[in-house]
């Protein structure tokens, strides 16, 4: 019996090599929104134009025979959903090609893809060496369960170059970060990190989740897997959890081993959202980046604001670096921390509840990366688990704010923001 096979879509059912646009895939020379609109798609025989949903748990045999051969290697092609489907695999395609990878392997949610990570790359002995500023599960996941399967996990302040290096030890196999970073939006020095990684045998993963391929694509510059949360901006408008992994096919092989034998698999309708979000994410990324850097501008000339973490300012200290690593002109994410002052009858973390509390349109909520700008306090919310240490290792503030801008008009956004900064 030879599962391993199938995950080649090569003898997919019922696809027809000769309609247009099904040579439309990984490696030809289109830009990057005919990819984002085009690639992966595989039409059947129906001749839909749109992708369908292939919401099937399993999938028949022509025969006895034909079952045998597709357990034991002969043939490849479906046999149940936790290994491949059609919709997951479009939405696997088309995000391989625009974070320019051989292969994505598509997972239940964007934690799903960061314990594919653990379980395919490490083991009993290893060290991960993580930046200090990450989502908050991903540290929670690295602390609880890896450390409880006998992998030493250890943080380095992600912008520091030389920290990295004097953190690497001999049984250093995965190096981790997110660029930018949650929730400061910190940049890492990826190509940086990637000498590094090779000069030491380590693996460098980087979680794209606030970029996204529309901003940067981390394999480019070197990392040999980019980490999603696609519940994020793929999606783009909260709807559907999900996640993936993008790299070479032998690291992707291993990672779907994963995630067919831990049941991690993303659900055929989740996929078909994600592959229609990958279509606008680039329109989407170019309104939210401007969106953006103007709330970032009004932020850090209110009287109120003590600092804004943002590449995107120019005075920012990652600002060149950041210019460097992304590639969309001017875009340096939506998503931004801001510490609010004190004032003489509230501390940094009433002040802070004080702004979110005076919103009236922005939604107070943990998600980020959606249409709809949201709002929160991380220090009791999603960094709330942390140990007070972590927490102040993590820059997590008292008085700091998360901001994802969204796509409402900008002026709304900084009118619901300025109405609790001006009464403070
Ligand atoms: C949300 C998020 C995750 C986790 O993704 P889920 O889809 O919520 O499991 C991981 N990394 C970053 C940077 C995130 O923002």
């Amino acid at each position: 019996m030879n599962q391993s096979q199938n995950h080649d879509e090569s003898s997919l059912n019922k696809l027809d090599p000769n309609w247009r646009n099904d040579a439309l895939d990984l490696g030809l020379d289109y830009g990057m929104q005919t990819i984002a609109v085009r690639a992966g798609q595989h039409r059947t025989d129906e001749g839909e134009h749109s992708e369908p949903i292939f919401t099937t748990s399993s999938y028949v045999y022509r025969s006895a025979a034909d079952a045998a051969a597709h357990f034991d290697g002969t043939k490849t092609g479906n046999v149940y959903s936790r290994h491949t489907n059609p919709s997951v695999r479009t939405f696997e395609r088309r995000l391989a090609a625009l974070e320019n990878g051989e292969r994505a392997v598509a997972t239940a949610s964007g934690m799903g893809a960061i314990l594919t990570m653990c379980l395919a790359y490490l083991k009993a002995g290893d060290h991960l060496l993580a930046a200090n500023q990450l989502f908050g599960s991903s540290i929670g996941l690295f602390n609880n369960y890896m450390a409880k399967f006998g992998v030493e996990v250890s943080y380095v302040d992600c912008f520091d170059n030389e920290a990295w290096a004097n953190a690497v030890q001999p049984n250093t196999k995965v190096i981790y970060c997110e660029s930018p970073s949650n929730p400061l939006a910190q940049i890492c020095d990826i190509g940086y990190l990637s000498q590094l990684c090779k000069a030491n045998d380590i693996l460098l993963v980087v979680d794209n989740c606030f970029a996204t391929p529309a901003l940067q694509r981390p394999l480019d510059l070197g990392a040999d897997v980019v980490i999603h949360s696609a519940t994020k901006y793929l999606d783009g408008q909260g709807r559907v959890l999900g996640g993936a992994l993008v790299g070479s096919d032998e690291l992707m092989q291993e990672a779907f081993t994963v995630v067919r034998s831990g049941g991690i698999s993303m659900s055929p309708f989740n996929a078909w959202v994600f592959t229609k979000g990958l279509e606008t994410l680039k329109l989407r990324m170019q309104a939210h980046c401007q969106n953006a850097n103007q709330v970032a501008e009004f932020l850090v000339n209110h009287p109120n604001v003590s600092t804004v973490h943002f590449s995107g300012l120019s005075d920012h200290s990652a600002h060149e670096l950041a210019t460097r690593q992304h590639h969309m002109k001017n875009g340096y994410g939506a998503i931004m921390g801001f510490e609010v002052k004190a004032s003489d009858s509230r501390d940094t973390k009433e002040a802070a509840w004080h702004v979110i509390d005076s919103t009236q349109m922005v939604s107070i909520t943990n998600n980020l990366g959606d249409a709809k700008t949201t709002i929160t306090h991380p220090a009791t919310t999603t960094h709330f688990r942390l140990t007070a240490e972590a927490r102040a290792e993590a820059g997590v503030k008292d008085g700091l704010i998360r901001l994802s801008v969204g796509l409402e008009d900008v002026e709304d956004i900084i009118k619901d923001l300025a109405r609790g900064l001006d009464s403070l």
